[in-house]
């Protein structure tokens, strides 16, 4: 079996090469850096992340590194409006993990070594063409080489300037957002300091101020400092600016110090139509990119990695139906437009400029917030374990697509093995054993149903792929048909 490659080290690459190769598909991964991400860019891990996680059988090593984040809480100057808290996220990981991004790249690509793979460093995909079978690709190596392969698969998780997403022609739409951002990764000191535990969000009338906790005692603090220059970018800026603009929306006694990273950012917030063409596929911020409001980026990215791996592993090795494949972008392109929309919303709610318009938006947030439905909503769609697929091709029957809740599981998590199946829940476990039989290379042994009284076939990420009647067997069988 010839390898797939996989363009861009990055969480998302990374999350894919590990899950295929837990799969036992051959992989390739290159990227043109010569080292992988050294600053802490995506700073949160969020809950279905963690879940998803748990099959690849990494989380404890991110738990121990990470930081435990358990609310975000707003403020206006030192007026509390109100919090969200994680605590009530319906997961096992219900709270936000903090982990910089260099930890979070560094902790996968241990895992992925530990399956036998290494990143290729300083190798670009220079060049690609399709052919029926697979793509002829042109990689560049760093002393000039160029070398021609063949890969049955090409994925592009090469970021927002994606080399794959412009081998296909397809066009990333959208906009760029017109204020600056500055970025700074420091320690606060004084009286007044943010919660070590909880992140922070100032709104003031020249615009946000958020405090996100580190691990080690360290603090990211992100805030807009007006409209970008459409003339060319600021200097980075200094520790004094940023206290100064933490003095101003903060207030009360707060210090910043000890600098590990200053920096500006403007949003962008595009996406593609799409996820991929034929043979090759997009993942990651090569397919979206949006504002860092709620975090939800690299997750959305390695989410999509988890979702393309189990299918692409199962059609490589033979044991379903190609159009497994053809659910990929309709399921992911859908959670990709809601993570924009929501991404949008809550940095248009944040920036807003008018002053009655801050005022209304201020006494809303309080009477919000103090709403416990309200705070339970926000922390589910935070924690991303809302995200389903109701939607998709692969979704038959009523709640079909919707995440199943680990405690349902009643042992491991489907797909958690080194061969992606799906699972099946009955009653009747004797006749679903039967069924199994007959589709050993869709389904696994099947468990007594803990949740909901159905039959269930429940994917290998999860999701509730069939959901029918407790003895609609012939509905079961019509699913399997359709996939093998
Ligand atoms: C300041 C900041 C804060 C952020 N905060 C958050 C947050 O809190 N939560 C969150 O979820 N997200 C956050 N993000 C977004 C997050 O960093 C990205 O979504 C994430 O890095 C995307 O991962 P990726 O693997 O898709 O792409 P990348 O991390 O961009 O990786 C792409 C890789 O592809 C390689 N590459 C590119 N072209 C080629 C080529 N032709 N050949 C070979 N290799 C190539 C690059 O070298 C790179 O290593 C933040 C981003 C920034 C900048």
């Amino acid at each position: 079996m010839a390898d797939i490659l996989i363009v861009g080290a990055g969480p998302v690459g990374l999350t894919m090469a590990a899950e295929l190769a837990r799969y036992g598909v051959p992989v390739r991964i290159v990227d043109r850096a010569a080292q992988a991400t050294q600053t802490s860019k995506a700073l949160v891990v969020w809950s279905r992340t963690l879940e998803l996680m748990d099959r690849m059988g990494c989380t404890p090593a991110f738990l121990d590194a990470g930081l435990r984040a358990h609310a975000a809480a707003m403020r206006s100057g030192t007026t509390l409006l109100g919090r969200a808290r994680f605590d009530d996220i319906r997961s096992p990981y219900n709270f936000a993990l903090m982990l910089p991004q260099r930890d979070t790249e560094r902790l996968l690509s241990l895992h992925l070594r530990s399956l036998g793979v290494e990143v290729e460093r300083q190798v670009e995909l220079a060049a690609f063409a399709e052919g029926p079978d697979g793509v002829e690709a042109r990689l560049r190596h760093p002393d000039g080489r160029e070398e021609r392969v063949h890969a049955p698969w090409l994925i592009g998780c090469d970021g927002a300037h994606s080399a794959v997403r412009h081998g296909l022609g397809f066009e990333f739409r959208g906009s760029a957002q017109e204020d600056d951002w500055l970025l700074a990764d420091i320690r606060f000191e004084g009286r007044d300091r943010p919660a070590p535990d909880e992140v922070s969000i100032f709104l003031h009338r020249d615009g946000p101020l958020v405090a996100f906790p580190m691990p080690g005692g360290r603090a990211r603090v992100v805030a807009t400092v007006g409209k970008a220059d459409p003339g060319g970018a600021r200097p980075d800026p200094s520790l004094s600016d940023v206290q100064a603009l933490v003095d101003r929306r903060c207030g009360g006694d707060m210090r910043v110090a000890d600098p590990a990273w200053l920096s500006r950012f403007r949003i962008n917030e595009r996406k593609v139509a799409r996820y991929g063409r034929g043979r090759v596929f997009l993942a990651g911020d090569a397919a979206h990119v949006h504002s860092p409001a709620g975090g939800q980026g690299m997750n959305t990215g390695m989410q999509d990695a988890f979702n393309l791996a189990w299918k692409l592993a199962m059609v490589v090795r033979g044991q379903g139906a190609a159009a497994l494949l053809d659910s990929y972008s309709p399921e992911r392109s859908a959670v990709g437009d809601m993570v924009l929309r929501n991404a949008t919303r809550l940095t248009d709610i944040a920036t807003l400029s008018a002053p009655a318009a801050q005022a209304a938006r201020n006494v809303a947030l309080r009477l919000l917030l103090s709403l416990h439905t309200v705070q339970d909503r926000l922390a589910n769609m935070m924690g991303e374990v809302e995200i389903g697929y109701a939607g998709s091709p692969l979704s038959v029957g009523h709640g079909a697509g919707a995440r199943v809740v680990p405690e349902h599981y009643g042992g491991s998590a489907p797909g958690s093995g080194g061969t992606p199946r799906f699972l099946l829940f009955t009653d009747d476990v004797r006749r679903g054993t039967a069924v199994a039989a007959r589709y050993p290379q869709l389904l696994d042994a099947p468990r007594k149903a803990v949740g909901p009284d159905r039959l269930l076939a429940v994917r290998p990420d999860g999701y509730i792929g069939l959901s029918a009647p407790p003895g609609d067997w012939d509905a079961l069988e019509a699913y399997l048909r359709r996939l093998a």
